[in-house]
């Protein structure tokens, strides 16, 4: 495994520190400051990270790599991170998702309340929408000395304007305006004068500039949306890229953590930065954005837009569906977030793009749920096995251990009658080589139990087997002094039908058959789409035999059932006293096998 310790990005943090860059930072004068006094202190003296979902969906797997990476440095260096709703995108966003990512956030095990060095508590939860009247200063600042211009070119006027990597861009008819007309068309199309589309608000910076980036990007747009947050107050709303700088630079945010599709977008953040620092609008230093490999998974996307799709066309049971990779849906799976802790430090976080393969995850969620496991008996798929010489209506005690590696947790009894549940797959009329567990004349341990000899079985017309009958030997039982005195290959395991409950569980295999789902061309030449490599058999429902034990699992708990895997009652169809089981994972990388 990597240490957390060794990332790219720790080591840029670590200059930082060394050089005191934010140390002596006075926290005054920015239009930050009424934001933040509202909030509490700024003095701080380490690091500032933030967290900064858009609230249009909900979270996956691959932003629980970007909240380690920044709540756990923010957590490693005494600093603090925000989390911070960068809501700026009207017609997307709710509040529906505003509550679901607080709520995962703090699943992982992270919070936005810190404490300050004077005493009190820093409340870092932010909105983008909040500083709308900021952006709006600013945007007019930038008006004013002469950095952007509105331009009422049509959209495709100004695609085609814009150039190619290869060709320079044109200057738009617009660009010569005066400042003064600028500002009076800036403030109508603020003020509602003008429609939707008809113009926008551009930074004036290189229309021949190799970073098509910095081709005076749009940065204010006429958009009459009701939001979330402001409501109907804004008809114009700024760009993400426009925004996002600033709302970091207001947070006084020192290190702006993003994934490396925004590496391009970094000269404009630093050139937004510097024309807001000569508009006295900010004080250096200002905050530097680096950039890290985005997590790419196999057999699942991590698209907003398609989780949207599969939720909204029901190819899923909604947002928590246990396959789905969103961490709603991971969390009711059975992964803990030390799980995805272990995950993310050993992908590491590194500066080229590449794919992790699904069973690393998987292998992760093993490890710690081995650990943390209490372990129960469940059989999955039932057949009776009736010992013949064993008195009708007695029962005894069995001991199973709660934990093999943990002694200390003890042992648990379980109860042996006559009549037990066995797993259909333990059983074999005619064996096939190598086949050690019952068929009729061979012997096999009933785990924490009696040898048994198994005699022959029953069927049904239809030939399915319906009951295995064997005899005990009953000096052999587990745990006294005659266990060994018969040696045995096989050892199953198995519920006494008197004692056990039926339970619903259900099993889950991956939900797209393909290792990069979508991609490729079908036959006819056409692209293929994502959908199309769904895996039709991703859940199969059935009934097990559990023991008692498991019956008074609460929602959450997760077992292991032994030989099987890790389940977890289901917190959504559970009920006290009939928890539904999901299956985690199994023991073993089981996949395509
Ligand atoms: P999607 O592409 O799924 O729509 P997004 O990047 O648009 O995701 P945001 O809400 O903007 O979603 O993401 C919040 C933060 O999470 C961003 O800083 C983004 O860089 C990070 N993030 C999103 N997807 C991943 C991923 N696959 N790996 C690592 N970080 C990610
Ligand atoms: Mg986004
Ligand atoms: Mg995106």
């Amino acid at each position: 495994p990597i240490p957390a310790a060794s990332n790219f990005i720790r080591a840029i943090i670590d200059k930082d520190l060394a050089e005191q860059k934010y140390a002596l930072k006075k926290w005054a004068g920015s239009p930050g400051d009424a934001a933040h006094q509202a909030k509490g202190s700024l003095d701080f003296a380490s690091i500032r990270t933030r967290f900064p979902p858009e609230p249009n969906g909900y979270l996956h797997i691959g932003h629980a790599k970007s909240i380690f990476l920044n709540f756990g440095l923010a957590r490693d260096y005494n600093g603090v991170c925000h989390l911070r709703f960068d809501d700026t995108n009207p017609e997307k966003e709710s509040q529906e998702y505003v509550d679901s990512i607080s709520d995962m956030v703090q699943w992982l095990g992270f919070g936005w309340d810190n404490a300050t060095p004077g005493g009190g508590i820093e409340h870092n939860l932010y909105f983008a929408s909040d500083y709308f009247d900021v952006m709006y200063q600013a945007a007019e600042a930038l008006i004013q000395h002469g950095h952007a211009y509105v331009d009422e070119q049509t959209a495709e006027e100004m695609r085609i304007n814009r150039g190619t990597l290869t060709e320079p861009g044109k200057d738009s008819p617009f660009r010569a305006r005066s400042i003064e007309e600028n500002l009076r068309i800036f403030r109508e199309m603020r003020d509602g004068k003008h429609a939707d589309g008809s113009m926008i608000l551009r930074a004036k910076i290189d229309m021949a500039s190799p970073n098509i980036n910095m081709r005076d990007p749009a940065i204010y747009r006429i958009r009459r949306a009701h939001h979330h947050n402001t409501g109907d107050q804004w008809c114009i709303y700024p760009m993400y890229t426009f925004a996002h700088p600033i709302e970091d630079a207001l947070e006084q945010i020192t290190h702006s953590i993003c994934t490396l599709e925004f590496e391009d977008q970094r000269p404009f953040y630093d050139w937004l930065m510097a024309r807001l620092v000569e508009a006295n609008l900010l004080a250096n230093p200002v905050p530097y954005q680096y950039e890290f490999a985005r997590l790419n998974l196999t057999y699942v996307v991590l698209s907003k837009r398609k989780l949207i799709q599969l939720v909204e066309e029901k190819h899923v049971s909604g947002w928590d569906d246990p396959r789905l990779p969103t961490l709603a849906g991971a969390r009711r799976r059975g992964y803990t977030p030390e799980g995805f802790k272990l995950f993310t430090d050993r992908i590491g976080v590194s500066k080229a793009d590449s794919w992790i393969d699904y069973s690393i995850l998987e292998d992760c969620m093993r490890e710690v749920l081995n650990d943390a496991a209490p372990r129960k008996i469940g059989v999955l798929d039932p057949i009776k096995l009736v010992i013949d010489n064993y008195p009708e209506g007695q029962e005894e005690d069995c001991y199973a251990p709660n934990h093999p590696q943990k002694p200390d947790l003890g042992k648990r009894i379980v109860k042996l009658s006559k009549e037990l549940w066995i797993e259909r797959e333990d059983f074999m009329e005619e064996p096939s080589k190598g086949y050690f567990r019952l068929f009729p004349g061979n012997m096999v341990r009933l785990r924490y139990g009696y040898v048994i000899k198994c005699l022959h079985c029953e069927k049904d017309a239809s030939g399915q087997v319906t009951v295995v009958h064997c005899e005990y030997l009953p000096d052999t039982k587990s745990g006294t002094p005659g266990a060994d005195s018969v040696k045995v290959k096989g050892n199953i395991h198995w519920v006494s039908a008197a004692h056990a409950y039926p339970a619903e569980i259900r099993l889950y295999d991956r939900l797209f058959k393909a290792p990069h789902p979508g991609e490729g061309k079908n036959d006819d030449g056409s692209d293929r789409d994502f959908l199309q490599d769904i895996n039709p058999d991703s859940v199969t429902t059935i009934s097990a035999q559990l023991e008692q034990g498991a019956q008074a699992a609460q929602a959450g708990d997760i077992y292991q059932f032994e030989r099987h895997g890790y389940f977890v009652a289901d917190r959504k169809d559970s009920v006290a006293g009939k928890p539904v089981f999901n299956r985690t994972v199994t023991l073993k990388d089981q996949w395509q096998k």
